[in-house]
């Protein structure tokens, strides 16, 4: 969720840098409705800044979901995780994809928070993921 000002050069720069694909769920901008928006990762009223890094490309379904949250808190310990960075980390990392199915599994805390908090595996995004994932076309960073 943004409100400042993001010069078209940045917004492109953050498009291509992303392959137009979702950081956090790695969706393609071709496959959804409503175009892919650039998400301040750390948003302005936690102090976030309007540089490149420090801005991801978010469907919208994905910074809806996250809103201005930059961390959120684990069901079973009630530890409160920051979120998945994109700039800072690595989604192998924290992420695997099952490519029978399409679903996101947590291969962290960071991970298993994002995903509950993103809806990363919201059952509209399955098949396509699945279809991707069979056929070695997503964008796993
Ligand atoms: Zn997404």
């Amino acid at each position: 969720m943004s409100k400042s000002y993001i010069s078209a050069k940045i917004r492109k720069l953050v498009r291509d840098r992303a392959q137009n694909c979702c950081e956090y769920c790695l969706i393609p901008e071709s496959l959804t409705l409503v175009p892919h928006q650039v998400d301040h990762v750390i948003t302005e009223k936690h102090g976030g800044k309007t540089t490149e890094e420090n801005l991801a490309l978010s469907c919208s379904l994905c910074n809806q979901a996250k809103s201005s949250d930059i961390a959120s808190m684990e069901t079973e310990t009630g530890d409160v995780i920051r979120l998945y960075h994109p700039r800072k980390d690595q989604w192998r990392e924290n992420f695997q994809i099952e490519e029978s199915n399409g679903v996101i599994y947590p291969l962290t805390t960071i991970g298993r928070v994002t995903i509950q908090l993103l809806k990363i595996n919201r059952s509209a995004c399955l098949p396509y993921r699945q279809m991707l994932a069979q056929a070695k076309i997503l964008i796993q960073k």
